[in-house]
């Protein structure tokens, strides 16, 4: 049996990224993958929604060339040509994925891999099963949407999961979104753009139920404003299809009916642990696998990082942990720290947010100071053309110390690291609103909204 210092089951954000650290540090690394290297992340999330959101984004833009002075007569676009470039920027980063597992010497063993015993792992595929023992296995598994169950199987083809709408190629005239958490809002975005008559339904009271409201609302009434038909609290009970068998036809719980072309469930994701018999070596799980803040399960030598631990299911927290985990298992001292991970929603205008939010500092009684500032007071902002959108920071009253922010607008996922920043070496508004930021450029937003916590304000919008 072939033995290795860590077995690394998952190739997606978590595993991958551990086993390229677990090999840096000049340890034998084993990575099982049953389906397609480089997990969600890679083949059904960011990249190929960021790529999308991409060429909505260059269509608007087109659209409204002359506002730049650019005269360009007739601009077409299909979804079947992004889905095209998606698959090659995919495909692009699955080959740079490969070469680097190949530069790192990981041996990379294709197939579904289960517990044996607490230190051996069975892999089985079309072709063979084998098993491997490992010193330390890292268990690196990801989550599977939610669907609906009993869903006939004439029925299940008018409906799907974020897993199939991000390769569709033929553009649903009108379309249902179940699910008004960020992956129904990114791809409510990117369908509408290009004409697809769309209603979304979203069982809370707002859009977004991941962040405060104003965020969700926000994004409603630019939806809104797009022709998008938003209907909140209220939750669909099942999914059966037309007489004709040509439209999918929604129950909602208030006794109503939706029919449309299709329908997209983006109801949330759980974890998968399907596959792993965690209960014969007696691995502890609820709905997902338990871990310490070193991202050890019960079993000392087992870690399980990204989403199959359920403590936040987003690639660069997946980032984060493999890190950790692999640093503690080699001896080193790591913890995981939550409290500062970035939330990002590829909309447009993109959503951003980090730390504590207005609405639950208030909640919880904490004494705050928030500011904002409109990105239309923004000289670069104009320049762009990109009005929408604010910053708004949220301090400790009596310190000053940054506890949170909120980024609605043009850039908002590559402005927010500033906050994180702040939030990491416990920044006040005073430094942050004392930094030198390049003039003209978004980031004065940032600045500006510190300023006014410190009551020092430059422009008054
Ligand atoms: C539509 C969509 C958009 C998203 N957008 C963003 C975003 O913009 N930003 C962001 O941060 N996050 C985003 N996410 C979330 C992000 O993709 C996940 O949080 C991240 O991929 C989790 O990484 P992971 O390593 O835990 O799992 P995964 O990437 O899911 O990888 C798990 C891998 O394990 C394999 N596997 C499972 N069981 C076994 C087994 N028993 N044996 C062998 N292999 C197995 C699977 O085949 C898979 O390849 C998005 C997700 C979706 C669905």
């Amino acid at each position: 049996m072939k033995k290795y210092d860590f077995v690394i089951i998952g190739s997606g954000s978590g595993g991958g990224t551990a086993a390229i650290l677990a090999a840096q540090h000049k340890t034998s690394v084993a990575l099982i993958e049953g389906g397609n290297i480089g997990g969600t992340n890679l083949h059904w999330g960011c990249i190929p929604i960021k790529s999308l959101v991409s060429s909505s984004k260059m269509f608007q833009h087109a659209r409204h060339g002359e506002d730049y002075g650019v005269n360009i007569p007739q601009v077409n676009a299909s979804l079947a040509t992004w889905t095209n470039r998606e698959r090659l920027v995919v495909a692009k980063l699955a080959e740079e994925m490969d070469r680097s597992l190949r530069k790192h010497g990981i041996t990379v063993l294709r197939g579904t891999a289960s517990f044996e015993t607490e230190n051996t792992i069975r892999i089985h595929n079309d072709k063979s099963t084998e098993i491997i023992e490992g010193r330390k296995i890292i268990i690196a598994t990801g989550s599977v949407p939610f669907t609906f169950e009993n869903t006939s199987a004439e029925s299940r083809k008018l409906v799907g999961t974020s897993n199939d709408f991000v390769h569709l190629t033929h553009l649903p005239p009108r379309l249902l979104i179940v699910g008004g958490g960020y992956i129904g809002c990114e791809l409510c975005g990117i369908y509408s753009s290009l004409g697809s008559q769309i209603t979304l339904v979203e069982g809370g009271s707002h859009l977004l139920p991941e962040l405060e409201t104003e965020a969700g609302d926000y994004l409603q009434k630019k939806f809104e404003q797009s022709g998008v038909r938003v209907i909140l609290n209220t939750k669909v009970t099942g999914v059966t299809h037309s007489e004709d068998g040509n439209r999918a036809v929604a129950q909602l719980d208030n006794g109503q009916t939706i029919e449309e072309d299709r329908i997209l469930v983006a109801v949330g994701r759980h974890p998968n642990l399907d596959d792993l018999n965690l209960d014969i070596v007696g691995i502890s799980h609820d709905r997902a696998i338990i871990v310490n803040d070193q991202l050890q399960t019960n079993l000392r030598h087992v870690y399980a990082i990204g989403d199959c631990n359920g403590r936040c299911a987003l690639a660069h927290s997946a980032f984060a942990q493999a890190e950790v985990a692999v640093l503690h298992a080699i001896g080193e001292s790591a913890t995981m720290d939550f409290r500062h991970i970035p939330f990002c929603v590829l909309t447009n205008p993109e959503i951003t947010a980090v730390g504590l939010n207005e609405e639950s500092a208030v909640k919880q009684g904490i004494p705050i100071k928030v500011s904002r500032c409109s990105f239309r007071s923004v000289g670069r902002a104009l320049a762009m053309g990109e009005l929408d959108g604010f910053v708004k920071l949220v301090a400790e009253e009596h310190s000053g110390r940054i506890l949170g922010g909120l980024i609605i607008g043009s850039n908002a996922s590559e402005l927010i690291p500033q906050i994180v920043l702040a939030l990491k070496f416990g920044a006040t508004a005073h430094q942050l609103a004392h930094m030198t930021c390049p003039r003209p450029s978004l980031s004065e937003a940032i600045q500006e909204a510190a300023r006014r916590l410190i009551s020092d304000p430059l422009n008054s919008l």
